[in-house]
Parts: structure tokens; C-alpha cells; sequence
């Protein structure tokens, strides 16, 4: 289902007016995770004003250590829908179990993160949504893993899936991950589906997030998942990688004199 040999048409996932795979280029941007009403409605304004267009904000976290914030759960949900309602912007947030579905009503991207792309019963309960599902690679994944994991989604009957490329574990320990830049171009061979870099996790380091941004742009990517944060040096979480809202604001400048000249 995810092959190009048998459905030779990009794959557009639509959220309202936008659209993933049309050769526009989206911005989903927001913090790591949900920590207050004031943080997620001033971070969700600041990017809107930029012009992302989407809010994404972890509520349900999955961190390596059980002592560190894990996100503010269904009260995390009600605060994305309220920037929701403040600025009219569509909502990402990850899914990490099944049972967090019935909260999810005001969700319009699910996400499946990278410690779960092979979380096989996660992805069949999700193939059987009629939510788009934005599906990221896992950190030692193949992008044959990968793309079965995409598989199973379609296989369920959902077809609205963006890819996400979000860096690899390679030898490498100077930064978080290795953004596999070519996944882009190979995906986009292989596959149908819109495929997004979030260059944020995969260098864990914030000055490398807009040469990367222009990198992913320069090999075809259908748009980024940056991290933002009000105040980077107090964030619960991912803060290293988290760019401040001007940087945000000057990454977008950069991006739309890119894009606009495709
Ligand atoms: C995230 O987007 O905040 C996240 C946890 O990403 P990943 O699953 O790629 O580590
Ligand atoms: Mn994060």
C-alpha cells in the first residue's frame, strides 16, 4: 500500500486547508511538552504569528528516565485545545498507548513517536482512526522498518499518513542523533506518502536546527517539526534543542524566501 509502484500518486494529507504533499511546505512547531496554560498560549501565538502552521506539544512523554517529567497527561490535551481555540491552529500530540484515544476528539494529527513506530498493536488501533497519523522513525530503524510500519496503518484503512525523518543512532555522540538526510529523497522514491524532517531531535542541539531546516528543504521534505519554547533555559524538556521565539520567528524568514523561490 505505501509502494509508488502501485499508486504512483503523491499521497495529500489534508487537515482542514492544509495540506501535507501538495508541494507547499508546512511548519508544525510548539514546545516538547505541555507545561502550562501561559507557556502553550504564548509559544501557540508566537508561531502562529511566524507563520507555522501547526501547534504541535507532547502531553503524554515518553522519556527515558521515570523521574523525569512525564507531561501533564489529559490536562496537557485540554491546554493544546485551548491555544487550539486562541489561534485557530490544528494540533499534533502523541498518542503512547490505545486507551489515550477517547481524549484525542480535538487532536487533528496523531503522533506516533519514534520509540513506538514498531509498537504493532498502537499502529493497528491507529490504522483503524480516520485521523491523519504523522509516524516517526525509530531511532534504530531501517527505512524498510519504517515504511512497514507505515504499512500496517494503511493496512488498517487509514491512508492519511505523513513520515517523519527525526535523525538515526549512528556512531556519531557529538549530536543527539544523525539526521539521514537521504531518507527524504529515497522516501519520496519509494513511497507515496509526504515525508517531514524534525531536525530538532535528530541534532538535540539548537543552533544546528536551521541549517538543517534549509537542508531538508533543499532535498524535497514537505515541511519541518521544530521545537519552540518561550524560555528554552527553563523547559521541562528538550530545552538544548528548543529554539526561543525570535530564533523561530527568524528560521521562518529564512524558510519562506527558500520556498518561495522552489
Ligand atoms: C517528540 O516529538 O517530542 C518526541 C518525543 O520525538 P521522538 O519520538 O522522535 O523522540
Ligand atoms: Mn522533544
Amino acid at each position: 500500500l505505501v509502494n509508488r509502484a502501485f499508486h504512483p500518486d503523491d499521497t495529500k494529507v489534508r487537515i482542514n486547508n492544509i495540506v501535507f504533499g501538495e508541494g507547499g511546505f508546512q511548519v508544525i512547531s510548539g514546545p516538547c511538552s505541555v507545561e502550562n496554560e501561559d507557556q502553550i498560549i504564548q509559544v501557540a501565538r508566537a508561531v502562529k504569528e511566524s507563520g507555522a502552521t501547526i501547534l504541535r506539544g507532547g502531553a503524554y512523554k515518553p522519556r527515558s528516565s521515570p523521574y523525569s517529567f512525564q507531561g501533564l497527561h489529559q490536562d496537557g490535551l485540554r491546554l493544546l485545545s485551548l491555544a487550539k481555540k486562541e489561534t485557530g491552529l490544528p494540533i499534533i500530540t502523541e498518542m503512547t498507548n490505545m486507551n489515550q484515544l477517547e481524549y484525542f476528539d480535538d487532536v487533528d494529527i496523531i503522533q506516533i513517536g519514534a520509540r513506538n513506530m514498531q509498537n504493532f498493536d498502537l499502529l493497528k488501533e491507529v490504522g483503524k482512526c480516520r485521523k491523519p497519523v504523522l509516524l516517526k522513525r525509530g531511532l534504530y530503524n531501517t527505512i524498510e522498518e519504517f515504511l512497514m510500519s507505515a504499512e500496517y496503518i494503511m493496512a488498517g484503512g487509514n491512508e492519511q499518513i505523513i513520515l517523519c525523518e527525526r535523525g538515526i543512532r549512528t556512531i556519531e555522540t557529538m549530536t543527539r542523533n544523525t539526521l539521514d538526510i537521504s531518507a527524504v529523497p529515497l522516501l519520496k522514491k519509494v513511497s507515496h506518502l509526504p515525508v517531514v524532517i524534525d531536525p530538532s531531535h535528530a541534532a538535540g542541539i539548537r543552533s544546528m536546527v536551521s541549517p538543517l531546516s534549509k537542508a531538508s528543504i533543499a532535498v524535497g521534505a514537505d515541511g519541518l517539526m521544530i521545537e519552540t519554547h518561550n524560555d528554552p533555559a527553563k523547559a521541562l524538556c528538550d530545552g538544548a534543542q528548543s529554539l526561543d521565539l525570535k530564533q523561530f520567528d527568524e528560521l521562518m524568514k529564512e524558510i519562506r524566501r527558500r520556498v518561495e523561490f522552489e
